[in-house]
């Protein structure tokens, strides 16, 4: 017999997980059934990179909530399990055993895939992604042994990586097809700074520069080639070079896709009772002007969750949370708030060379995001400055003894 729930969520990671957690915290009385194709207990993906890389976390603290909280909920939890098809009209999820499951309300938390390097030599052993706990624990098992390091991909997660490298004393070369680090995601000084950082502490950078092969011997690799002809020894490849969404499915299934599913303010797709939260989602927001997001952090994750948990309470509720991220590189600490799309112009505050200082970017007159570096008061005022305008040219907003929350008294009376 078929198996029916009134609602099914699809992935059991950041934005699934935390879905039935808001459902069931919020009194939600029906069936609900959440389908992972990881075989481990749902767990936080940021420590990957950075403490439980650098091995000072367990894989068994990365759980949200211990066995004992499923155990005692109502909840189905279904494991090992992959979605491979949707059927909007049948209300029904296929998966990879031929099993169909029923949903009164599906929701797609499915997140994505890391991008794959398309080189030669890419599927030696040795050359790793890492999105997943399993990918972390193969990097785990080649850093015990790993000497030479080269990560591919300057953004987030190859830093980060880089970083932890570094902490177990592997030598690392970062190089990224890009003039710049971090290109996508924060301004020049952020990037400058975060080089020099890494830099210091031996990392060594080749920008601009396209990965044409991996190199290998008896199936592992032994290090890269570059577009140049430069070859690199390594006996670890990172590949960090963006995520794919995993929105295959809902596509097959009709529904409308771009830079991942498209969803209204609700996280409603173009499917019937079919939502969609997380990496995986491109929605509308009000901070971005024209245009769409799709954003890859827990903050959102978490957010695009409760909202559709309210709405499928009976409260409705858009989504419009601010957007906010961190990364941890060493002892330094990076926090945005807002979204840097757009802006044309950066106000530093604070002089990088202390190790702490913000930047303030700008669309015009208004406040699009705020990067803060190891300046946790400056992160923490920012957070209500998005949005508003502050004087134009206003040179105070460059002097960090000047705190932002002055600007958000000036924005509110003008
Ligand atoms: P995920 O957490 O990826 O969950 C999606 C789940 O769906 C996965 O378990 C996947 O296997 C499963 N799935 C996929 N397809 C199917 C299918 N067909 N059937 C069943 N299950 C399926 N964000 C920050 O804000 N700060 C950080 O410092 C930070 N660090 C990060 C470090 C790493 C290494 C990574 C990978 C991410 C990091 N992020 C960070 C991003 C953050 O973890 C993601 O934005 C967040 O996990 C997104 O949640 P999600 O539920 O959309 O996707």
């Amino acid at each position: 017999m078929m198996s029916h729930y009134d609602i099914v969520v699809v992935g059991a990671g950041h934005a699934g997980t935390q879905m039935v957690f808001a459902l069931t915290a919020g009194g939600f009385t029906g069936s609900i059934a959440i389908i992972g194709d990881e075989v481990t207990a749902p767990y936080e993906r940021p420590p990957l990179t950075k403490g439980y890389l650098a091995a000072d976390i367990l894989s068994d603290e990365l759980a949200f909530r211990g066995e004992a909280w499923w155990a005692g909920s109502d909840v189905e939890r279904h494991l090992g399990t992959s979605v491979v098809a949707v059927d909007a009209k049948a209300h029904t999820v296929t998966t990879e055993d031929g099993g169909t499951i029923g949903y009164g309300t599906l929701v797609w938390s499915a997140g994505g895939e890391a991008r794959l390097l398309r080189a030669p030599g890419a599927e030696l052993d040795g050359v790793h992604v890492l999105r997943k706990l399993s990918d972390a624990e193969h990097v785990k098992r080649h850093v015990a042994t790993a000497r030479r390091a080269v990560v591919i991909g300057g953004g987030y997660i190859g830093l980060e990586t880089a970083a932890s490298l570094r902490k177990l004393g592997i030598e690392v070369t970062v190089v990224e097809a890009l003039d710049r680090l971090l290109l996508r995601v924060t301004g020049d000084d952020v990037a400058a700074y975060l080089k020099a950082r890494h830099e210091r502490e031996g990392v060594e950078f080749l920008l601009g520069a396209g990965v044409s092969e991996i190199l290998g011997e008896e199936g592992r690799a032994t290090g890269v080639r570059l577009a140049s002809g430069r070859e690199l020894p390594a006996d670890l490849v990172i590949v960090g070079i963006g995520l794919v969404p995993n929105v295959r499915q809902l596509a097959e299934a009709g529904a409308e896709v771009g830079n991942g599913v498209l969803v209204d303010k609700f996280c409603h797709t173009t499917l019937p009772d079919v939502y969609a939260i997380g990496d995986c989602v491109s929605f509308e927001s009000d901070w971005v002007p024209d245009d769409r997001l799709r954003l890859e952090s827990v903050q959102n994750a978490n957010d695009q969750a409760k909202a559709v948990a309210n709405t499928l309470l009976g409260k409705p509720q858009p989504y419009d949370a601010l957007p906010w991220f961190w990364s941890h590189q060493y002892d330094d600490r990076l926090q945005t708030a807002g979204v840097l799309t757009g802006y044309d112009s950066a106000v530093l505050r604070g002089d990088p060379a202390t190790g702490k200082f913000s930047v303030v970017y700008l669309r015009g007159d208004t406040v699009a995001a705020v990067d803060a570096i190891n300046n946790v008061k400056d992160y923490a005022q920012s957070k209500a400055l998005i949005g508003r305008t502050v004087p134009a040219g206003d040179s105070r907003l460059a002097d960090p003894s000047v705190p932002l929350k002055d600007f958000l008294t000036e924005a509110q009376a003008a």
